[in-house]
């Protein structure tokens, strides 16, 4: 089946039911509207001269516009090119040029981004571009006003001559360990994603997703648009960009039912001096993902938001994403220590990542996943593919990971940033998940830097709590004797008041780590 089919059956099974909510501007659309929107959006598009295969990109928050046009490309089968609304014009150039978007819809502007202006300045750069098309414009009316060029016949065989397994999208990796990568996924890669994350969520239609996630990447567009309408459910938009309070005035007006998030989402809305005025009474489930979530925050997200189910999900943008999540009926040591296990039809293997032969449960090593959510490679790039999906199909995922002997997984960190000191493996996260109950310290990255004695050393780069009172290094080892072993011990401290981060909200060690080697000199 593919996105467009799978849409359709929606529509007819769910017609009058609400799809898609847009808080900021009060649209609404039932299954029905939607889509008939999408299948002008796609008309206008084939209208346009945009062909199976060629690549639309979309740069722009969170819009119902976004939705409409991930749906209609799929139902065309062009390759839509998610762009981070955060991009500045060297970044965008770049995106545009190496996936050779022909078709750009794009905001106007956001916040402090003049998007229209850096693609007005960017165009000459881009040879590829032939048409830039801006929702609440007048190029926006003039696509919609050609799809009536197209009848419906073509719009027939057309759908006739797509594959499930032809590309659609190109997803960009977050960039935290290195340059982003176009991750080139198919309708059956996303589209069963999507669908089995809902089924896990135990979605109908009578649930109302709320997504304050962005859609430019997997976590909105795949676990929240595709989960969402794949079962029936309806899609809520909170606002263009991540706003706490607008996030729970939606799940309140709207009478929201799943409510999703990465870790500082879900610390920002619990912290709003208002909080307790919010109705949350309608919420019974959420996920959490994106990077590790600290235990007292899933504790308080399940008493204080009423998410007893609230789940956990483990994946990455090459794996559609989503590769693991806990279970409806988990306890909260799954939901805290773990991060779920395998999704069906998926399978995970923990190797050792110098032989590739899969070490005891229990132990350490690196996990590979294989199954349909694996990409189908980085976009023009074959030697870059080559290096993470190997000749089975497994994707080395770069990720460390301990199988438990209750068949779930718990990830402790990224194989660049594992610390191998005196020929003894270091994991940064058990040292910082330490260091963070000390009281001078509001945040911690623990990373490696050379050392001629034991080829690395521990270095904690340090966000006091207090500029002017940082933790030294003597206090910091004086906490840590006798509670971590000898060579967890950080020998370094460096204090500064922020770290370097990618933007869907990850702190790019690789940075730190340039950083502290130059200093160190
Ligand atoms: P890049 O590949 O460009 O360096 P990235 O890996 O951060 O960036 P994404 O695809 O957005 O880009 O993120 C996937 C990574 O996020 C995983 O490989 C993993 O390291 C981390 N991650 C995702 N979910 C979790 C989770 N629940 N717990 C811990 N880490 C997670
Ligand atoms: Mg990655």
């Amino acid at each position: 089946e593919t996105i467009g089919e799978n849409l359709d059956r929606a529509v007819a099974r769910f017609g009058d039911r609400e799809a898609l909510v847009d808080c900021a501007s009060g649209r609404r659309w039932t299954y029905a509207e939607l889509g008939a929107s999408v299948e002008e959006v796609a008309r206008g598009l084939v209208a346009l001269g945009i062909g199976k295969g060629e690549r639309v990109g979309i740069w722009s928050p969170n819009t119902p516009e976004w939705v409409l046009v991930q749906y209609a490309t799929a139902k065309i089968g062009a390759i839509l090119v998610n762009l981070n609304p955060a991009y500045q014009r060297q970044e965008l150039v770049y995106a545009l040029n190496q996936s050779g978007v022909c078709l750009l819809v794009s905001a106007q502007q956001h916040k402090s981004s003049d998007y229209r202006a850096m693609i007005e300045e960017s165009r000459g750069e881009c040879p590829a571009l032939r048409e830039v098309v801006y929702p609440g414009d007048p190029s926006w009316d003039r696509l919609l006003s050609r799809a009536a060029e197209v009848d419906s016949s073509r719009a027939t065989d057309r759908a006739a001559r797509l594959s499930c397994d032809d590309p659609i999208n190109i997803q960009y990796t977050s960039g935290t360990t290195g340059f982003p990568k176009g991750a080139t996924l198919s309708h059956h890669n996303i589209l069963n994603n999507g669908y089995f994350v809902g089924e896990l969520m135990g979605y109908s239609e009578q649930d109302r997703v709320c997504l304050p996630v962005p859609f430019y990447h997997c976590f909105g567009m795949v676990m929240g648009n595709l989960g969402a309408t794949s079962h029936g459910a309806c899609i809520v938009i909170p606002a263009p960009s991540f706003e706490p309070a607008a996030t729970l005035r939606a799940v309140e007006q709207e009478r929201v039912t799943a409510l999703y998030g990465v870790p500082t989402m879900f610390i920002s809305e619990l912290g709003l001096p208002d909080f307790d005025d919010y109705t949350l009474t309608s919420l019974r489930t959420g996920i959490m993902a994106g990077s590790p979530c600290p235990t007292e925050v899933m504790k308080r997200v399940m008493s204080e938001m009423h998410m007893e189910e609230v789940a956990i999900c483990y994946g990455m943008t090459e794996t559609s994403p989503v590769s693991t999540q806990t279970r409806r009926d988990d306890n909260v040591e799954r939901r805290t220590g773990t991060v779920g296990r395998v999704l069906p039809h998926l399978e995970v293997k923990v190797v050792d990542p110098a032989t590739g032969t899969t070490v005891p449960r229990g132990a350490a090593g690196e996990l590979c996943t294989r199954g349909y959510s694996v990409m189908l490679g980085y976009w023009a790039a074959p030697e870059e593919t080559a290096q993470v999906i190997d000749a089975a199909r497994w994707m080395h995922t770069g990720d460390l990971a301990v199988m438990r002997e209750d068949d779930y997984l718990s990830i402790v960190g990224r194989i660049k940033d594992m610390i191998i000191r005196g020929g003894e493996n270091v994991y940064p996260r058990e040292i910082e998940e330490f260091l963070h109950r000390h009281p001078k310290i509001y945040d911690v990255q623990v990373i490696g830097v050379p050392d001629d004695r034991y080829g690395e050393e521990i270095m904690a780069c340090v966000i006091p709590v207090e500029a002017e009172d940082p933790p030294t290094a003597e206090e910091i080892s004086a906490f840590c004797r006798g509670q971590l072993a000898h060579y967890k011990i950080p020998r370094y401290v460096r204090t500064q008041d922020a770290f370097p981060m990618t933007v869907s909200g990850k702190v790019r060690k690789v940075a730190l780590r340039e950083m502290a080697a130059k200093e160190l000199g």
